[in-house]
């Protein structure tokens, strides 16, 4: 190669030379400067970070602080807490759930009295065994172990049953434990000590007052044995005194007498009823008793003053409520007696009706009784409606005032129907009238279902006369619910207007306003229609002949069980005449009374109260004379005054049902006692005696009681009209 070729290589290499260096030199450049831009971006970066590290030191630092203070503030509280649990004088621990003892206040240790092991980490048994060991606590005669057992069973449960304990000291603590949802348990011990003394105290005064309030009864039931023994003289005589030959002077005298003894009479037992039911004595005697017979022995004891006021007394007895219940009767007559006295005292004119009505519950065998007084009385203002259920409570306006009373008898009968688990209630517009209601649960004596002889066989349409609307419709409709038609008229006129052959019978009331009933049976023969009739009466049994004798089929006396009065229907029916015309003195007697009385003044106005009773009375002087006298005499009614010599009344009643044991008989045997006691009532009942009459004797009572009892083949009792003017 020539030299120049050679230069020209090199200076070729050269040049390529340069401009790799250029190359180069601008390659190093670029990267100069990229690295100048890194470096610039990480000192920005440092820059932040620096600022960034020093806003977290900042914010460290006030974490730090705010912890502190966080810290400072829990120790405050807990030591705040546990400085109030610790001033609580009920003791207070905190148990895990395995049952250590975490924490406990002074007050729960101190019964501990230092002991060593009882201390943060302790076992709840060894608390227990601590407790038995060491004699901190009153076992009552329960064996250690087995207090134990109980107590730990106890605390095992999720919400133990506080449980009172007693210390050595005499004190009482009241454990209350709580288990959390971790198994922690807090435990409480409340020191009752106080409240269990003052309970003590409460209880005791408690049973002080009792005591008083059961000497307050009993003393007032004293008193009214010693005031009714002598009101029975006054009250009795007076009545006697009445019936004597007087002048008009006189007869006032004697009337105010008895009417001013009888209202005290009423006032003391109202007043010993509330004391007894005060005293919580006054018991209920259940009984198998018939309602429809109860409702109609009320309304014949008020019948007189309804009677004397023009008022009508009416029973609407449901046709197809249960009349055998078993209740206590006495109670349930007296309510009876309270609300429907209210409503003839309160009612000038119209009626008061007393309607019972009932829903059977077949499973319980039980009927919810629902008895209604509804009277056209005075009314109640609405205000007063609770009042008056109050003690002592009456309306005070110008119209009530007009009447008597004490304002007990009806926070008496409030608190006999409670006792019963009734109700009572009221509802009344002043000047229309009121209706009294109350709702008890009674035990069927017996079927639920209540029947009746089917009338459809021998009747179809029934005329019913009646001049009392309310009296037909009651009527009318129990007909009708046995599927006979009806057809009601208000008189005799309209009786004959209505009566043709397709009547079948005609039921009649007695007292019409045109014309006696009596002579609807003539005007009735008289024109040629031979229609059975049957008389229904309020008056008395003598009527029975005189209706007979008239041509009537039969005669009832209201109100009438409809039972008798539905099977009289059917008696009487045209396929099947009665025996109507036996001569009745040919095989009827006197109906035969015993009665016990050992005080001769007692036997005395006894004996004048029922002269003139078409019946035969014997006395016996005390119990054992009328025992033998039971044998001998044979009475179909014994009256017995209860304390008497050598044999008093209960134990002659218990020998007169021993003779009577097995022959099937059981005459009815009438309690006379002064006595008024729960316990009496009891006993005396318990002792055989049926019924009892109080102290002064009424000669209303005796005469019903020897009514009821009248037995079948006996002449009549009451004196017949023409006997009286005889
Ligand atoms: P008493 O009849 O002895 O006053 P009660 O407790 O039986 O006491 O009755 C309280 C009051 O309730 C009566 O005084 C009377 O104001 C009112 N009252 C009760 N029943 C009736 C009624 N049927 N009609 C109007 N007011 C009545």
């Amino acid at each position: 190669m020539s030299l120049q070729q050679k230069l020209t290589e090199e200076r070729r290499g050269r040049l390529a030379a340069e401009r790799m260096l250029e190359l180069k030199k601008a390659e190093l450049f670029a990267a100069n400067r990229k690295l100048g831009r890194h470096a610039r971006q990480l000192s920005d970066e440092i820059v932040d970070t620096r600022a960034l590290v020093e806003s977290m030191g900042a914010e460290n630092r006030k974490v730090k602080s705010d912890l502190h203070a966080a810290h400072e503030k829990i120790a405050v509280v807990e030591r705040r807490l546990w400085h109030s649990i610790e001033t609580i004088k009920d003791g207070f621990a905190f148990f895990d759930g395995d049952n250590h003892l975490i924490m406990a206040n002074q007050a729960y240790l101190s019964i501990f009295d230092g002991l060593e092991v009882i201390k943060t980490g302790v076992n709840f048994v060894t608390i227990l065994q601590a407790l038995t060991d060491e004699g901190i606590i009153n076992l009552g005669g329960v064996e250690p172990a087995a207090w134990r057992q109980r107590m730990m069973n106890r605390f095992q449960q999720q919400q133990p049953e506080p449980v009172v304990i007693q210390l050595w000291n005499g004190n009482y603590v009241k454990m209350v434990d709580q288990r959390g949802p971790s198994g922690d348990v807090v435990s409480l011990g409340l020191d009752i000590t106080t409240t269990v003394h003052y309970e003590r105290e409460l209880k005791a005064a408690r049973e002080l007052a009792e005591a008083a309030n059961r000497a307050k009864s009993a003393f007032l039931a004293n008193m009214s044995h010693e005031i009714r023994t002598p009101m029975n003289g006054v009250v009795g005589m007076a009545e006697l005194l009445d019936d004597t030959v007087l002048n008009e002077e006189q007869r006032l005298y004697t009337q105010t007498i008895k009417n001013s003894g009888e209202a005290l009479l009423v006032i003391i037992n109202d007043v010993l009823d509330y004391s007894k039911i005060e005293a919580d004595r006054l018991e209920l005697h259940n009984a198998p008793f018939d309602l429809e017979r109860a409702c109609q022995e009320v309304i014949m004891l008020l019948q007189p003053m309804a009677h004397d006021k023009g008022l009508e007394l009416l029973l609407d007895y449901d046709l197809f409520l249960p009349t055998d219940l078993v209740g206590d009767a006495g109670r349930v007559r007296q309510v009876l007696t309270n609300l429907i006295g209210n409503a003839v005292k309160f009612t000038t004119e119209g009626h008061v009706l007393i309607r019972v009505t009932g829903v059977a519950d077949a499973e319980k065998g039980q009927v919810a009784v629902h008895i209604a007084v509804e009277d056209t009385g005075i009314g109640i203002p609405e205000h007063m409606t609770s009042h008056i259920f109050g003690e002592f409570n009456q309306v005070e306006n110008e119209r009530n005032r007009q009447f008597d009373g004490t304002g007990l008898g009806l926070a008496i009968t409030k608190r006999l129907v409670e006792l019963m688990q009734g109700e009572i209630w009221v509802t009344s517009e002043e000047g229309v009238g009121s209706c009294f209601g109350f709702r008890i649960e009674m035990v069927a004596n017996g079927d639920l279902d209540v029947a009746y002889p089917s009338l459809t066989s021998v009747m179809r349409r029934v005329m019913v006369v009646d001049d009392i609307s309310a009296n037909r419709e009651i009527l009318e409709r129990q007909l009708a619910q046995l599927q006979l038609e009806t057809i009601g008229v208000a008189s005799n006129e309209a009786a004959l207007a209505a009566l043709d052959h397709t009547i079948d019978m005609v039921i009649s009331d007695h007292k019409l306003p045109d014309v006696d009933a009596l002579s609807l049976v003539t005007a009735i023969r008289s024109g040629g229609n031979d229609v059975p009739l049957m008389l229904l009466s309020a008056s008395h049994v003598g009527l029975k002949e005189d209706a007979r004798a008239n041509g009537f089929a039969a005669m009832l006396q209201k109100p009438i069980p409809r039972r008798a009065l539905f099977d009289t229907l059917k008696q009487i029916a045209p396929e099947k005449r009665p025996e109507v015309d036996i001569p009745p003195s040919a095989i009827l007697r006197k109906m035969r009374v015993l009665a016990a009385e050992d005080n001769r003044t007692n036997r005395l106005v006894f004996s004048k109260m029922i002269k003139s009773l078409n019946i035969t009375l014997e006395f016996a002087e005390n119990g054992e004379e009328a025992v033998s006298l039971f044998k001998s005499f044979k009475p179909d009614l014994v009256f017995m005054d209860i304390s008497m010599p050598r044999m008093d009344g209960k134990e002659a009643t218990r020998a007169i049902r021993k003779i009577e044991a097995g022959t099937g008989g059981h005459v009815p045997v009438v309690a006379m006692t002064a006595h008024a006691l729960p316990d009496d009532d009891k006993s005396i009942l318990q002792a055989g005696l049926d019924h009892y009459l109080t102290k002064p004797l009424r000669r209303a009572a005796i005469e019903e009681h020897i009514l009821l009892a009248q037995p079948d083949r006996t002449l009549p009792i009451l004196p017949t009209e023409d006997q009286e003017a005889g």
